[in-house]
């Protein structure tokens, strides 16, 4: 399909921003309204071109039941609330890499190793994901048994898996 932006090779976030690649840096600048990728989540931009501010997300009917302003919590869920925004974004790219044909086979694979899988598609399929994540636990000791850091995309990959599992255990399939 061809890209409506004229801009070959691009990347369309959730926002709406054009990257000019599809793992934008944090010095990268949208190439419809100009906003900063590490800005991208406060801005959208309108059918002109024009960047618009995002309106703050509304108090949740979590804060209304706890009633207080924990600092250490309201820490912590700032930067939770700023990660799903990017893991929404991360999770949708993966649904495009991950057909639901890919998880079939693998997960009738998986199958022949659980019996009490076998013949259960959904089952068949979680099994295929925790394949999957048990790689990117295994990347991890890997690291740590050479002495490196390992690369935070294991860890935000398991977040991906996980998030995959969840979806096909309410659906029972994967998109
Ligand atoms: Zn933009």
């Amino acid at each position: 399909m061809p890209d409506p932006t004229g801009f070959p090779q691009t990347y369309t976030d959730s926002y709406k921003h054009i990257w000019a690649r599809e793992e934008p840096q944090l010095h990268d600048v949208c190439q419809v309204c100009g906003v900063a990728f590490s800005q991208r989540s406060l801005w959208t931009h309108d059918e002109n071109g024009k960047a618009v501010a995002i309106p703050a997300v509304p108090a949740s009917s979590l804060d209304v039941a706890r009633g207080t302003s924990d600092p250490v919590t309201s820490q912590i869920e700032t930067w939770l609330r700023a990660q799903f925004e990017q893991d929404l974004a991360d999770l949708l790219a993966k649904a495009k890499e991950y057909g639901s044909s890919d998880l079939v086979v693998m997960g009738k694979a998986m199958g022949a190793l659980v019996p009490s899988a076998a013949g259960n598609q959904a089952r068949e399929i979680e099994l295929a994901i925790g394949h999957y994540a048990l790689g990117k636990v295994s990347r991890l000791f890997g690291a740590w048994e050479k002495g490196q850091n390992p690369t935070i995309d294991s860890w935000k990959d398991l977040t991906a898996y996980s998030m995959m599992a969840r979806y096909v255990r309410a659906n029972g399939e994967w998109a």
